[in-house]
């Protein structure tokens, strides 16, 4: 007896479970359509929707054309019942976004905050996100949690940063925002957390390597649907790739690496000017000085990527700081070096440009709780 009503309780959750997550995938539908494509009685249907609807997970908005007898009505989630806060830590600022259910941009704000293992930073960034909170009125029983993408290398088991040669963090803890929240935390490598979002905006991609343009060079590679963790959690970090012994020298302590010549740091300091007055006056005026830099830069990201492909034979996607600011003519112009002299060509469709900019990591590790709140808390 005691079996049979643990299995029913179980297959309720389940049915309750397959409901949602079959509107949840539709955005829009109805009770008939729920009926026809899960192969459930009308009875149980009704049942689940109406206790989403009183959990406030699903409303009933508006009615479908109607095509002929009775108009159907709208069945959708309600995508802010539950919101994640991401923010991505970086050395002179962070970035805060909160997301909804889908994923999508609710708001978001960018700190100048330089970054020092202090109580004092800690008490500030805690602080700052709690105003943004209260800000944009999200309520405490909202927030799934708080994820923070910060550059360096994070435990396999997510407690604290390993390797932090940028920002010198290699002792920050997870605990240094958990105990300063009255929220669930978590601690991503940003460049993950980057790829993390490239995934969720591509349920079809199965394999890719992700170049984050960031101020610091990062990169993450994804294969059979899943960010490639490695062994000892370093996967993807090809701003450590060696690209000439004698080059420049990275603050990993070795020479030549991809990160002296394709961080935006690289291309800044090269230009003497921020991204947002290089490219401008770069595309305006074609200035002989800034055409060399750029193409310079263009060149490296090209080798970097060709290389890569041999490895990992996939879409390759660039995104971060510099993406927003990619031309179609870059793309062509990366695509002609790659396809000068190979045995592979790379075709134009898998050349693809992100879409979050500087808030890439951060939107990247918001998505842990939502999909963490899609899988596990229905
Ligand atoms: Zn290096």
């Amino acid at each position: 007896m005691a079996e049979k009503s643990v299995t029913t309780i179980t297959l309720k959750k389940i049915n309750k479970k397959n409901v949602y997550q079959y509107i949840y995938r539709k955005r829009q539908t109805s009770k008939q359509q729920i009926v026809q494509d899960l192969q459930m009685g009308l009875s149980t249907v009704s049942q689940n929707l109406n206790v989403l609807e009183q959990e406030g997970l699903i409303e009933r908005n508006g009615y479908f054309e109607s095509t002929g007898g009775r108009k159907a009505q709208v069945i959708r989630v309600v995508p802010d019942v539950k919101i994640a806060v991401g923010v991505g830590l970086l050395k002179d600022m962070f970035h805060v976004i909160a997301v909804n259910l889908y994923g999508q941009q609710l708001s978001s704000a960018t700190f100048p905050l330089p970054y020092s293992s202090t109580d004092d930073y800690y008490e500030k960034v805690a602080g700052k996100i709690q105003e943004f909170i209260l800000e944009h009125r999200y309520k405490p029983d909202q927030i799934l949690g708080i994820s923070f993408a910060t550059q360096g290398i994070i435990s396999p088991d997510g407690a604290c940063v390993t390797y932090g040669a940028i920002m010198d963090n290699s002792d920050m803890v997870l605990s240094d925002f958990a105990l300063r929240l009255p929220y669930p935390c978590h601690l991503a490598h940003d460049s993950k957390a980057a790829a993390y979002l490239e995934l969720w905006n591509r349920p079809t991609l199965d394999s890719a390597v992700v170049f984050l343009l960031n101020h610091n060079l990062g990169g993450a590679v994804i294969t059979g649907h899943a960010v490639h963790p490695g062994s000892s959690m370093h996967s993807g970090t090809l701003e450590h790739i060696c690209i000439d012994p004698k080059g420049p020298l990275c603050y990993c302590g070795s020479r030549g690496c991809l990160e002296t010549y394709c961080s935006a740091n690289a291309l800044e300091s090269a230009a003497g000017m921020k991204a947002e007055d290089f490219f401008p006056l770069f595309r305006k005026k074609r200035d002989e000085r800034l055409v060399r830099l750029w193409e310079d830069y263009l060149d490296h990201l090209a080798f970097a990527v060709k290389n890569l492909n041999m490895i990992i034979d996939s879409p390759v996607i660039l995104c971060g700081y510099l993406a927003p600011y990619f031309a179609q003519e870059d793309l062509d112009y990366i695509l002609d070096r790659i396809n000068l002299s190979t045995p592979f060509p790379l075709s134009r469709d898998k050349l693809i440009i992100g879409t979050h900019g500087q808030y890439t990591p951060a939107a990247g590790a918001a998505l842990f709780y939502i999909e963490q709140f899609l899988q596990h808390s229905i």
